[in-house]
This record gives structure tokens, C-alpha cells and sequence, in this order.
């Protein structure tokens, strides 16, 4: 049975390298916000609302949690097994559906508006993750995991191949910007936006995170490279501070594995955080964004960190 660290500092939190040290509060601990749930990914942090989102996929649900009550309360059920979730730059919540294999945006009254659905007349496959540039482009992965049975979505067959897209804010036309991930995940810019990493869930023998350059205009990509190799960890959502590390979901049921690992942008690993369950996902959220939200199997946790994300979602 897990149970928040009674003393300073949280063994949980770990530095790998020195380098880790100054993002570590010595007076934080990981707490478990809420469990009960059964795959917790996606999670959103809005500032406005001073609550959390995320998505509980196999429960076809979507949670939120209030900051100020520490409250959770239904927040979209059914959510056609939403999957990952950001906000554009006008705070309109932006999720992946598995059931859907669509992604939407939440309007201001609630309505939901299709961004996209198809390419070039065949469905698409399951979108997974999703964020969005400072441009207003909507940039999201593919893969095949969501129709793969009926516990995560509806089982189905592929139509397309596992592709990364960018959706054009201007004109609302789709193109593919990374065809040789095998199967693409988790993705986020690096703060300047220059490079986007790509989680590849399904290259061999590991998993891999690749990087890409972004073009000067901002929609499209070269370079692609290995920048990391997850070894026997798998990488699943991840998101940048403000220094460029990558804070990354982890885990393989292994308790030497489970939880959050961080790497510098040269890819070395300088910390990680250990929970008692594999993590999908995170985000940075709080008023001054130095709260670390992950969402991990059956639950949520928090931690406080002396980094902040990159960016508001
Ligand atoms: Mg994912």
C-alpha cells in the first residue's frame, strides 16, 4: 500500500545528476490527488479554472479536479474514450478521441466542433495526443492503439497509416508532418519551438523519443533523430519546462521504472520522480506553473517542483 512521504526530502525524488538538484524542492512531497480509475491520461491544467482535466479511458470518462476543494467530479461522460487533451491559444479545451477517432474542440457554451476526422476521405486511426503552437496549430499523433479492442475504444481496422499531423488554424486543412514514427505518441515543442519530440511507442528493439527541427514558417519538419532511447522504459506523454528539459511519463510495471523521468535537451537523463504506478502523462499546471500533474494508472498524483512548463497547457 502506497503512502505519501511522512518526512523531508520525498525519497521518491531522485537526482540522477547533479544538474537535478536545483529543480527539486527538498520541502515537497508527491501526493495522490485521486484514484479509482482505470488508465488516467491526458491531463490539462487550466489556470482559469484553477482545476485539472483529464481523461480515465477505459471508463469512457473524463475527470476534473478543483484545486481550491480538492474535489472530483465528472467533468464529460461519455467522452468517447478521450484520450490526450491541451487548449489552444484562446484556453478552448482540445481532446483526442479513441471512440470518436477524431479530435475535437470544446466551445466557450460546451458544444463540441469536429477539427478532424479524416484525411484525404479515410478515418482517422485513433488520435492520441495533441498540442498546439503558439502560431494556433493543432499538432497531434495518430497511432493505431485506440481501435486496437474494445477496452480503450472500438475495435476496428486501420484505414490510414500511423501518422503525426498538423492542422492548419487558418484553413483547417490537415497535412501530415512525420511519417516514420512506428507508432506515434506523446509529443511537445521545445520552448523555443524550433525542435518537436515525438514519442515512437512501437519502434524496436526500444522505444525510442525522436526530435525534430520545425521549419522557419512553423509547418513542417526535417531532421528527424534519435534523441532518445528509452531503453527498457516506455515514454508515453511528456512535457517541457521552461529550461527545455523533457519531463517524461514512464514505466513498465517495474518499480525501478514507474513514475516521471527528466532529461537535459542533450538527452541525458538528470532525474526522475518514482510513484507506485506507471505514469501516461503530465503536465505543468498551478498559478505559477511549478506543479507537476501526472496522471499515472489507477490515479493522479502532484508534486511540486522549482521548474516550470513551458508553455500554459
Ligand atoms: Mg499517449
Amino acid at each position: 500500500m502506497w503512502m505519501p512521504a511522512s518526512r523531508y526530502p520525498d525519497p521518491a525524488i531522485q537526482a540522477l545528476d547533479d544538474s537535478f538538484n536545483k529543480y527539486r524542492i527538498t520541502l515537497a512531497a508527491v501526493e495522490r490527488l485521486s484514484t479509482g480509475y482505470r488508465w488516467c491520461e491526458g491531463p490539462v491544467w487550466f489556470g482559469d479554472q484553477r482545476c485539472l482535466i483529464w481523461s480515465d479511458i477505459p471508463n469512457n470518462q473524463m475527470l476534473r479536479w478543483d484545486e481550491q476543494s480538492g474535489q472530483v467530479t465528472p467533468f464529460r461522460k461519455p467522452s468517447n474514450y478521450a484520450n490526450g487533451n491541451s487548449r489552444d491559444r484562446q484556453g478552448r479545451l482540445i481532446t483526442c478521441e479513441h471512440g470518436g477517432r477524431r479530435v475535437t474542440r470544446t466551445e466557450y457554451d460546451g458544444s463540441l466542433t469536429v477539427l478532424a476526422d479524416s484525411y484525404q476521405g479515410k478515418r482517422l486511426n485513433s488520435p492520441n495526443d495533441v498540442v498546439v503552437k503558439s502560431d494556433g496549430s493543432i499538432w497531434f499523433s495518430d497511432p493505431a492503439f485506440g481501435i486496437a479492442g474494445n477496452y480503450e475504444g472500438h475495435k476496428a481496422a486501420a484505414e490510414l497509416p500511423q501518422w503525426l499531423y498538423r492542422l492548419d488554424p487558418a484553413s483547417g486543412a490537415l497535412s501530415v508532418v512525420a511519417d516514420d514514427c512506428v507508432g506515434p505518441n506523446g509529443l511537445c515543442f521545445s520552448p523555443d519551438e524550433s525542435v518537436l519530440y515525438v514519442v515512437d511507442s512501437r519502434a524496436t528493439p526500444n522505444r525510442l523519443i525522436r526530435a525534430y527541427d520545425v521549419s522557419a514558417n512553423g509547418s513542417a519538419l526535417s531532421n528527424s533523430r534519435v534523441h532518445i532511447d528509452c531503453g527498457p522504459g516506455a515514454a508515453d506523454g511528456m512535457r517541457c519546462d521552461s529550461d527545455g528539459n523533457l519531463w517524461c511519463g514512464w514505466g513498465m510495471g517495474n518499480d525501478h521504472l514507474d513514475g516521471v523521468m527528466v532529461f537535459n535537451p542533450d538527452g541525458h537523463a538528470i532525474g526522475r520522480i518514482a510513484l507506485p504506478e506507471r505514469c501516461a502523462n503530465l503536465c505543468f499546471g498551478g498559478v505559477a506553473r511549478n506543479r507537476l500533474f501526472m496522471a499515472a494508472s489507477q490515479s493522479v498524483y502532484a508534486l511540486y517542483v522549482n521548474a516550470q512548463g513551458a508553455t500554459l497547457s
